[in-house]
């Protein structure tokens, strides 16, 4: 087989894979064998870059940068949709529209997605551009954040027509946000609200790989465009499916107000099912050609109207708030409440998130507040119900000390939060922070869990992460649970990590701002503990995308005594402290001072690759020409408006093989 017919064969089954996983949640093949086909074609393409393709699944991963997002003007408006709350709503909308078509009129009802809207153009069944709504006019250029997520098809299947535009929405589905706001309480950042401002906020992500990263899904509900023989908005549904798009199965035809209510009164009870957020009904007029006789009014469609859900809402008792303590230090309140059914599950407490909000809403013990089930995954209370005031209330008065060591809570000018500084002697603290030390993404300890991790620290086996290197078998034998073998597996496991590279155990450290990406430019740059130990917070505050609170955070956890003697023991019981010989090997300071750009498309290493190069060596690497700039490396097709500005401003252009004598 002649190279492009390989690639063109890797670009084939990979397709046909993502859609199998992320358009019909069918998967064929495993994850691993997945990703060595993914990496075979990016090897090819990197060595071939003469059979580039825009819609190659390699783009997926994600990679380029944009600074600034283009604005561009819909070839077709984006409307928005009326609202209707009602039967009454929906018979007048009727009413109206039988006034201005001939004859039956179907309805298509669609569920109404709760994320950020998008258009997508399609030319030859490639996308070529993907916008957002913006003010309906115009919005912003987001192709390459757009390529990224996988349900989005880059290249269509079967009979589509050479040019069109297709809107839908993209969603974070539940899961995949309740997954994002972990990893973030983990490092101490707070969670992200909910799942659609986090949605319309990844699309305007300057780095298409952190793009990637989330969980993003696309559900397309309607095509525009001119000659497309379609007659119906059902069958356009249909056919978009066809041509590889994922258009959720629950739309239905309906042929009367009565169907559309029956529908609406479904989905109103099951949408807590969908894997995703709804907030509504859409139901659209079916035929294309009455929809063109209705057209549209100055803002919206007069052949589509929206239903909405109502918020699910509830009253019911605050009996107490309490507090809880994180692994950060952190105080989170919490409304515990009298159990009620709420969105068809009991709900027995609320997040209050800080004392600001409860002075905001005046929530008190004792009195009846509402609570409502929004986007968000834990319930909110809304408002207190005053009329129900008991007479002897009292406002609430915000703990001063910590509900588990009594120590004096502190609270940093702007922060919203309230924290127990209590870092070595308060027990929540203590457990969660060698909780997170044998968590996956750290130390990976096989055969230690949270739980046991309590059950050592209550027993007064352990007091920090460094005392687990002391452990015996004898030792964690009596706890609950322990038998022989399990307790063997933990110790084995506690050996093993040893092992793990220094960037993990950095980040297992559980410094405050230093996840894991943190952890890995940390390390990269300073190499040692030792080093990050003595540098400044100026200095840190120079490594690229160190900010001020990340090196105060740093600074200040080194500053403890109790903390560096911790990581003596750590060292001491071997530990890796520093990065391996083998690592450090391919690292030079060769390139110290020199900022890059890199562009245009390279043969012997991938872009990414030459990037890493640069900054293994010590060098920076920029996305954009300025005076900074020290080199540019070209590749073939470099842009020409780079190559002008790198001119003018005498910025001397390496070709790939300069630059890679450069590092020999
Ligand atoms: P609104 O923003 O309340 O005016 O509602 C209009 C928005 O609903 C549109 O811009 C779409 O982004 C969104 N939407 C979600 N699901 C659908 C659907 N099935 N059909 C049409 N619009 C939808
Ligand atoms: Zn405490």
């Amino acid at each position: 087989m002649d190279i492009k017919q390989q690639i063109e064969t890797l670009r084939d089954e990979l397709r046909k894979h993502n859609y199998n996983y992320y358009v019909l949640d069918n998967p064929t093949i495993s994850d691993f064998d997945f990703d060595v086909k993914l990496k075979q074609l990016q090897e090819l393409e990197a060595k071939y870059p003469e059979f580039y393709d825009a819609s190659s699944p390699t783009l997926r991963v994600g990679g380029e940068v944009t600074k600034n997002f283009e604005t561009v003007a819909h070839e077709h408006r984006m409307y928005s949709l009326d609202n209707s709350y009602s039967k009454e709503d929906l018979l007048d909308w009727e009413t109206r529209i039988k006034k201005q078509v001939d004859g039956e009129v179907q309805y298509t009802c669609e569920l109404k997605y709760d994320g950020a809207s998008i258009s997508l153009t399609y030319e030859n069944g490639q996308l070529t551009k993907a916008v957002t709504r913006g003010d309906g006019f115009q919005g912003d250029n987001v192709t390459t954040n757009i390529k990224t997520i996988k349900s989005v098809p880059l290249q269509l299947k079967g009979d589509f027509p050479p040019k069109f535009d297709i809107r839908g929405e993209i969603v974070l589905p539940f899961e995949g946000f309740n997954k994002m706001n972990e990893e973030r309480i983990e490092i101490g950042e707070e969670p992200y609200r909910n799942p659609r401002n986090t949605a319309s906020g990844s699309l305007k992500l300057q780095d298409s790989t952190e793009v990637a990263k989330r969980p993003l899904e696309c559900l397309l509900y309607n095509i525009t465009g001119t000659n497309l023989n379609i007659s119906t908005q059902f069958e356009s549904l249909e056919k978009a499916r066809a041509w590889g798009f994922k258009v959720p199965q629950a739309a239905k035809l309906a042929n009367s107000i009565d169907e559309v209510l029956e529908f609406i009164a479904y989905w109103d009870e099951h949408r807590h099912n969908l894997p995703y957020e709804t907030d509504g009904v859409v139901i659209k007029v079916n035929s294309l050609y009455q929809q063109e006789e209705l057209g549209y009014t100055a803002k919206a469609p007069r052949w589509a109207m929206a239903y909405k859900f109502k918020a699910e809402q509830v009253s019911t008792r605050l009996n107490e708030i309490t507090y809880q303590v994180g692994r950060t230090g952190a105080i989170t309140p919490v409304a515990n409440l009298e159990p009620v059914e709420l969105a068809g599950t009991t709900v027995k407490r609320a997040s209050l998130h800080n004392a600001d909000q409860i002075a905001k809403l005046d929530i008190r013990e004792g009195d009846e507040v509402y609570v409502e089930k929004g986007g968000e995954i834990i319930p909110k209370i809304i408002a207190v119900d005053l009329s129900k005031r008991p007479a002897d209330s009292k406002p609430t008065e915000y703990i001063t000390h910590c509900p588990e060591c009594n120590t004096e809570l502190v609270r940093t000018e702007g922060e919203a939060q309230h924290y127990c500084p209590n870092y070595n002697g308060c027990n929540p603290q203590i457990i969660g922070r060698i909780q997170h030390f044998i968590s996956r993404k750290a130390m990976d300890i096989d055969g230690l869990g949270g739980e046991t991790v309590a059950l050592l620290v209550n027993a007064g086996l352990i007091t920090n992460y460094s005392d687990l290197y002391e452990l015996t078998v004898d030792q964690v034998l009596p706890l609950e649970r322990m038998a022989q073998k399990s307790a063997e597996n933990l110790i084995n496991g506690i050996e093993a990590s040893k092992q793990i590279p220094f960037e993990r155990v950095l980040y297992a450290l559980g410094i405050r701002y230093v996840g894991e990406t943190v952890a890995k430019k940390l390390v990269k740059h300073y190499k040692t503990i030792d080093a990050i130990k003595n540098a400044s917070e100026e200095e840190l505050v120079n490594v690229d995308e160190i900010g001020v609170k990340i090196a105060e955070s740093v600074v200040a956890f080194f500053a403890s005594e109790a903390n560096s003697s911790i990581i003596e023991r750590l060292k001491h019981f071997g530990v890796q402290l520093e990065i391996s010989a083998e690592k450090l090997a391919n690292q030079t300071n060769k390139l110290e001072g020199s900022t890059f750009v890199v562009s245009g498309v390279f043969t012997s290493v991938s872009r990414n690759e030459l990037k890493k190069l640069i900054e293994d060596n010590g060098g920076k690497v920029s996305s954009s020409i300025s005076s900074k700039t020290s080199y540019v490396v070209a590749g073939d097709n470099m842009g020409p408006s780079k190559k002008t500005k790198a001119e003018s401003l005498n910025i001397s252009i390496l070709s790939e093989e300069e630059f890679l004598s450069m590092i020999r």
